[in-house]
């Protein structure tokens, strides 16, 4: 018998008959004799159903209204799987966030857990009853009702496993695991069984959007083991978790993953002396725009070259700035390109393992694909190349690093 915090999100819930099938489920581990929390995130569409709601009415609402409007949909969804629990002989209880007390600080619409009151729900789980929680939610010290941010269910289930030291915390969403690249661009990626706090964060911060980062960091910080698994099909999802130090055979490479939503910025002819990147990127910092990968170059005449990536949302307010610096500076030349893509290969094995840079390349090499930037961690290599190569590059590297083949841990 073990205690199982188990999120299932809006499209596991978007219509009755999908209530009634993820009753179903919990029951299924109700009556093995687990003790089961569910976490349900709101119908899908409702949300951004209620969002355009307020915005017929107000082009600025207050923070606090959206927080009581948008933190209904997940209400909706905590009473009617209880009615669909209860009908099963399951007793169930629903309670929403601040009922529960999640205790957060009162930033609405992005506010931070603080603190859980674990004693009522374990209270009812030694009753005998499922509870169910409305995720995505909380209440301020004050007892107004804040919210977590989009996505924020998994944050409430990640959090409500920490506060109850659940043995697993269990992310049911409409896709059966975490793959070593999106599916949809290789048909051979495949689904990982295992993979580290740490990889995960490179992968989803890259844009594998399985899971909100913030409650894969969360997971990570209290160790709470999270998996993620299809609402719709059995089968045994890919497990969160920490690095095992004694597991023989890591993969070097666990996945491949990419993102085309940042764009280069490139300035030239800036004087080679200490003190001008930071002027660059201070600039660029001051108008609040996140900088991520970043070259230096020095040219044979002595002046320097940066580039560096941005959002490409932000591109043409970087390049202003860029442009104002470069003429303090007497720089040459301002450059943007919005026609790049980034792509990382990640895998906590690279640790050990020497070589997977100049495997990269060579597979890289060998379909003629020019790298215009390279950036390294421990866990993790990235390259920016030309928008238009990337497909080609994720296929090239998903079969150079063998990921289609049977996961050497399993
Ligand atoms: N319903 C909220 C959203 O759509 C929270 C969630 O689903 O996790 O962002
Ligand atoms: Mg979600």
């Amino acid at each position: 018998m073990s205690l199982i915090v188990q999120k299932y999100g809006g499209t596991s819930v978007g219509t009755i008959d999908r209530i009634e099938a993820v009753a179903e489920k919990v029951a299924g581990f109700h009556h093995r004799g687990d003790d089961v929390v569910v976490v349900v995130s709101a119908m899908s569409g409702e949300t951004n159903r209620l969002i355009g709601l307020a915005s017929e009415i107000h082009d600025e609402p207050s923070p606090r209204e959206m927080d009581v409007l948008v933190s209904t949909g997940e209400q909706v969804t905590i009473a009617l799987l209880s009615m669909a629990l209860q009908k099963r002989g399951c007793d169930a209880r629903s309670y929403t966030g601040g009922q529960v007390r999640i205790l957060t600080d009162n930033s609405h619409a992005k506010a931070r857990i603080q603190d859980i009151d674990a004693h009522r729900i374990q209270a009812d789980l030694s009753a005998g009853s499922v509870v169910v929680v409305a995720g995505f939610q909380g209440a301020d010290e004050q007892g107004n009702i804040t919210t977590l941010g989009r996505g924020g269910s998994d944050t409430t289930a990640v959090a409500l496993a920490a506060a109850l030291k659940a043995d697993e915390c269990q992310i049911y969403t409409d896709v059966d695991g975490v793959y070593t690249t999106d599916p949809r661009m290789v048909s051979g990626a495949r689904r990982l069984d295992q993979i580290t706090f740490e990889e995960m964060l490179e992968m989803a911060s890259q844009g594998s959007k399985v899971l909100q980062i913030r409650a894969v960091e969360f997971a990570g910080k209290y160790k709470v083991p999270l998996r993620v698994l299809s609402s719709f099909e059995d089968g045994p999802g890919t497990l969160i978790t920490l690095e095992d130090d004694d597991e023989m055979e890591k993969p070097v490479v666990s996945g491949i993953a990419f993102n085309r939503d940042e764009a280069k910025l490139t300035i030239r002819g800036i004087p080679d002396v200490p003190g001008i990147a930071s002027r660059i990127l201070g600039a660029v910092g001051r108008a609040n725009i996140e900088v991520d990968v970043i070259v230096q170059n020095v040219a044979q005449d002595n002046t320097a070259s940066l580039t560096f990536t941005v959002h490409r949302n932000e591109l043409a307010k970087a390049k202003g700035v860029l442009e104002a610096v470069a003429k303090d500076l007497g720089a040459t030349t301002v450059e943007a390109d919005a026609g790049i893509a980034k792509l990382a290969l990640v895998g906590v094995g690279m640790r050990s393992h020497a070589g997977v840079a100049a495997t990269m390349f060579e597979a890289l090499a060998n379909d003629n694909i020019n790298i215009q930037m390279i950036s390294t961690s421990e866990i993790k290599i990235t390259v920016v190349i030309d928008e238009r190569y990337l497909e080609l590059a994720v296929r090239a590297l998903h079969s150079a690093f063998d990921l289609e083949q049977c996961d050497k841990s399993e």
